[in-house]
């Protein structure tokens, strides 16, 4: 059973966490939520010449060494961050990011945001579970409706998951064993 801790600046439905990620990891996993800014952290990687968007892989090279081999006995640890980020020399926008088979999940929210509030919140779930998914070692899927596709649009991610294909579901089931 991995244990995953969410660490959050946006507030979150109480069955999201725990009740929904776990859904959606087969109940391979446990999950716990806190509430946090990370204004100090996110501070140090803002860049003002992009408008004070946050410079994820640099954040999250910084953070993974700090949290690799446990945190607190945590396996994996998500950063839901209300900011935007990007990747230098790659990506003008992320919606999340994290190493195949790291520790650490950051997930950027500023752009998840518009229409309903229960809309805001499955994009975040799924980019959670998106970002998870990589953490324990899943790679992009090739299927639209599966959590594991790449979004480069909002439509992207509003067209897949919140659910893993069967494909990337039974190699989850063996990864988390
Ligand atoms: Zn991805
Ligand atoms: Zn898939």
């Amino acid at each position: 059973m991995k244990r995953i801790l969410v660490l959050t600046e946006v507030e979150l439905p109480s069955d999201f966490p725990g009740g929904q990620i776990e859904h959606y990891l087969g109940d391979l996993a446990r999950v716990e939520m806190r509430m946090t800014d990370f204004e100090g952290l996110k501070s140090q990687f803002r860049d003002v010449r992009r408008g004070g968007q946050i410079r994820a892989d640099a954040l999250l090279d910084y953070l993974e060494p700090r949290v690799r081999g446990g945190y607190e006995g945590f396996d994996k640890i998500v950063l839901v961050i209300n900011d935007d980020g990007y990747v230098e020399g790659g990506l003008n926008f992320v919606f999340g990011v994290a190493k195949i088979g790291g520790a650490l999940a950051l997930v950027f929210t500023k752009r998840l945001r518009g229409g309903e509030q229960s809309l805001y919140h499955l994009r975040i779930l799924k980019e959670v579970l998106h970002e998870l998914g990589h953490s324990f070692g899943l790679d992009h899927c090739t299927d639209p409706k599966c959590v594991m596709y790449f979004s480069n649009t909002i439509e992207d991610t509003d067209r897949k998951g919140p659910g893993y294909c069967q494909r990337c579901m039974a190699r989850l089931r063996s990864l988390l064993r």
